[in-house]
């Protein structure tokens, strides 16, 4: 898991929000159940099992972080792969260029560095129909949440709506984060509202 949730998984199998457990531990200190963090593929049935509109916000937002790690190591692998491509390209034109002189006097071939021309691709972003479905509905009970409170989960607001396409709305949201939390992260989401960009962005929030 990338972040923290904020929720656990009970051994015998419910899902439980941290904040409640501290409350138990104070409680009664002994024979406390053993909880572990829920893992990647549970996080849907965590939201369907959710006891209160608290914990489905928990369990949206972590369904959300999780899908969108998975692509950031996707995005890992394919950047390393091409760039395992690019280097024996260069190191077999190396050879051929290799002059008659050189290989006589055995200089060594120089080190690989990547240079403006290498081929620099990402693989697609695509959410799929379940990603999609989690980030409008966690969307909208954010602006729900945010009409009690002002400014609240803007920037999360801001990025949901980058990545479902949503510009309009996400520049909004972004106009909306205050002082103390504008960043570089805010900076990035401007960045790629203002270019009309839904790529994901490599930082995790
Ligand atoms: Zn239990």
């Amino acid at each position: 898991m990338p972040n923290e949730s904020g929720l656990r998984q009970c051994d015998c199998g419910s899902y439980i929000k941290l904040k409640d457990m501290i409350d138990i531990a104070e409680d009664e200190n002994s024979n406390l159940p053993r909880l572990s963090q829920i893992p990647g593929h549970l996080l849907q049935d965590c939201i369907k099992q959710s006891k209160d509109e608290d914990m489905e916000v928990l369990a949206r937002f972590a369904y959300w972080r999780h899908a969108n790690h998975e692509y950031r190591e996707i995005y890992k692998a394919h950047r390393e792969a091409e760039e395992r491509e690019n280097q024996m390209i260069w190191d077999s034109w190396q050879k051929e260029t290799q002059s008659w002189w050189k290989r006589t006097l055995r200089l060594p071939t120089p080190a690989y560095a990547r240079s403006a021309t290498s081929r620099f691709t990402v693989p697609p972003f695509e959410p799929s129909d379940l990603q999609i479905e989690n980030m409008t509905i966690l969307s909208d009970k954010l602006l729900s949440l945010q009409k009690k409170s002002p400014k609240s989960y803007a920037l999360d607001l801001a990025e949901l709506y980058r990545e479902l396409g949503s510009f309009e709305d996400a520049q909004v949201q972004i106009s909306k984060v205050p002082e103390s939390e504008a960043g570089n992260t805010s900076r990035v989401i401007t960045e790629y509202i203002e270019k009309r960009e839904t790529a994901l962005i490599r930082f995790r929030m």
